[in-house]
């Protein structure tokens, strides 16, 4: 048993206390590799931007559970070699989908913790949620739960469609669960596609997708039921159209990739919403500085040619989310 407190990681108590009542949101930014990681943390660092390292099953799978949870104590030290004295950094499950995943990772140095049992009936919902709460607090690991069911593909989270949190469940369900905070469907969506063409209206100007509004009244009712409770987005990347044009220039094919206006995140970001997850971004950015640089240099065949450009640039998107989307940047000076 590692707690996350010797590895100079915290918690989001008090980290997702100050975002909703200073009006901003914390990033949760995934990661698979050393290149994002290092980017993330570059970014945080330069910003002062707490920050949240998340890892799904998919990335404990790829990259190996032991590998990444050491690369995130690594990552602490790190922002210290960079002049952050104090980094506020936490290590977060990612869609944790059974009660055992949540007990190693709270058993191996995470911070925080997320059960998705959004797809259960909702009485079974509250029963693994309460479990893993009634585990992860005995250690101060704090934990999300999720009500509601978003569109889209992440990992191995999918669905076809998406359910809206119903405002009247949130109170039963954050009271009888005792979860630190809470995940809710309002129209985002998991991947780079998040609409279908048919679900947006065109521009005409531009002949690009605009995708529908998110359901700001599902977001404020559940406001006026638990105030100050920290809600969560999930699915919140904006598929920048920049970087989609980049790889389909460059041999990609991403035809109406589609993700959620900026605008709209900082608005939600002004709310009790407090942690905005962002993983698709990332990995445009990168496929996009890695096809543009292979193109351009054919002869190139060193990992590190095509990788720091690719790390530059998701670096780059980084600090743009934090400082012009979040407005997270001083707040871990
Ligand atoms: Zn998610």
């Amino acid at each position: 048993m590692v707690s996350y407190k010797e590895l100079g990681l915290v918690n989001t108590k008090e980290m997702f206390a100050k975002a909703v009542s200073g009006g901003y949101a914390i990033p949760a930014f995934n990661f698979n590799n050393m290149e994002q990681l290092q980017a993330i943390i570059m970014a945080a660092a330069e910003t002062k931007s707490p920050v949240i390292l998340q890892v799904s099953k998919g990335a404990r799978k790829y990259a190996n559970a032991t590998l990444l949870r050491f690369m995130a104590e690594g990552a602490v030290e790190y922002a210290k070699e960079l002049g952050w004295e104090k980094p506020e950094i936490v290590l977060h499950l990612d869609h944790g989908d059974s009660f055992e995943t949540c007990k190693d990772c709270v058993d191996c140095g995470f911070s925080s913790v997320m059960i998705d049992a959004s797809s259960l009936p909702y009485e079974e919902n509250i029963a693994l949620t309460k479990k893993v709460v009634e585990y992860a607090h005995q250690f101060d690991v704090t934990v999300e739960a999720e009500l509601g069911v978003l569109a889209g593909v992440e990992d191995e989270v999918s669905s076809a469609v998406s359910h809206y949190t119903k405002p009247e469940e949130v109170i039963d369900f954050a009271t009888r669960t005792g979860c630190d905070s809470l995940a809710i469907s309002i129209g985002t969506s998991h991947g780079a596609y998040k609409f279908t063409p048919e679900q947006c209206t065109r521009d005409p100007k531009t002949g690009k997708l605009v995708p529908p509004p998110l359901a700001f009244n599902v977001l404020h009712e559940v406001e006026k039921k638990l105030p100050g409770f920290p809600i969560v987005l999930h699915g919140s990347s904006s598929v920048p159209q920049d970087e989609v044009d980049t790889i389909n220039a460059f041999g990609g094919k991403l035809p109406d990739a589609v993700g959620i206006p900026e605008e709209q995140l900082r608005e939600a970001s002004k709310s009790a919403v407090c942690k905005i997850n962002i993983d698709s971004d990332s990995r445009l950015a990168m496929t996009a500085a890695v096809r543009k640089h292979l193109a351009e240099n054919p002869s190139h065949f060193d990992p590190r040619q095509y990788l720091t450009p690719a790390r530059e640039n998701m670096k780059k998107m980084y600090i743009h989310k934090i400082v012009n989307v979040l407005g997270s940047d001083g707040k871990a000076a």
